[in-house]
């Protein structure tokens, strides 16, 4: 059998070569890391139900005309996507104060913001992805002022239906991280959503109990990760059909 192409290994997917240029593979994998890989586990099945959401959040924002990598899943891991060059930034939106952002301004987990808040972090593992600011990411050519513009735009479309979706099945989106990537076309380029919507990158809390449904049940040992995620996955309607009932050899929807 032919062995493919590894193009890179993270912390929770690789990519493969895909099987047309300009297209790769990303395969989930059921590794969960936190604190830049301090924390380290194999969490049963997150790879699975990661595939399924970023598919389930990819697609709806390809169907209201907000660019993403994602082509089609292929199977329970793995989904086909454009490949593109990743802006070396995380962009984070915020609805309500938590994380990070508690930690450094002092603010209570929960706070409402006044307004959703995007911000930017330099993605570098040794430096422990760094927040920095436009003048850091112009100057040093991490990406062009209309990048910046495009970003902030791109992203805050992207919270508005992230929010809308998740209101509909009673979550709250508290934030999110998304990648940006750039595409050629001819001459032209254009940005658009890559790596991953799922919860690993998002906060997620139930709006009747403010039960937390995403990466902090692992960052901060609060029960099953893949229990909270199943859950998400229910609400949204996402699971494979028949995977709960499987008593034989079946070939899962
Ligand atoms: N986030 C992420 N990857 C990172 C850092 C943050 O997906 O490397 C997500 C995180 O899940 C949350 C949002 O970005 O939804 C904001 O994270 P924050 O800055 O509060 O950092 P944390 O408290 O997670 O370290």
């Amino acid at each position: 059998m032919a062995r493919r192409t590894k193009v890179y290994e993270g912390k929770a997917k690789v990519l493969y070569e895909g099987p047309e240029p300009g297209t790769l593979v990303q395969y989930f994998k059921d590794d969960a890391t936190a604190n830049n890989a301090e924390k380290h586990d194999v969490i049963d099945g997150k790879g699975v139900l990661n595939n399924r959401l970023s598919e389930f959040f990819m697609t709806g924002l390809n169907a209201i005309g907000v660019p993403t990598h994602f082509i089609r899943r292929i199977n329970m891991r793995e989904q086909l996507i454009r490949a593109v060059e990743i802006i070396p930034l995380e962009v984070v939106v915020r609805n309500v104060a938590a994380g990070s952002l508690s930690t450094r301004l002092g603010l209570e987990e929960g706070a409402a913001l006044p307004r959703p808040i995007v911000e930017f972090y330099y993605k570098d593992d040794k430096l422990g992805d760094p927040l920095v600011c436009e003048e850091h990411i112009i100057a040093f050519g991490w990406a062009a002022q209309q990048d910046l513009d495009d970003m902030v735009a791109l992203a805050l479309r992207v919270n508005d239906f992230l929010s809308g979706v998740m209101l509909g099945v009673g979550i709250r989106l508290v934030d999110f991280k998304i990648e940006i990537g750039r595409v050629w076309e001819g001459d032209f380029q254009r940005l658009i959503i890559a790596d991953e919507i799922s919860p690993d990158s998002c906060r997620l809390w139930d709006m009747k109990t403010g039960q937390k449904l995403d990466k902090d049940v692992f960052r901060r040992d609060l029960g099953n990760l893949a229990d909270a995620y199943t859950e998400v996955a229910k609400r949204l309607g996402v699971m494979p059909r028949n995977a709960g009932r499987v008593t034989k050899p079946t070939l899962i929807n």
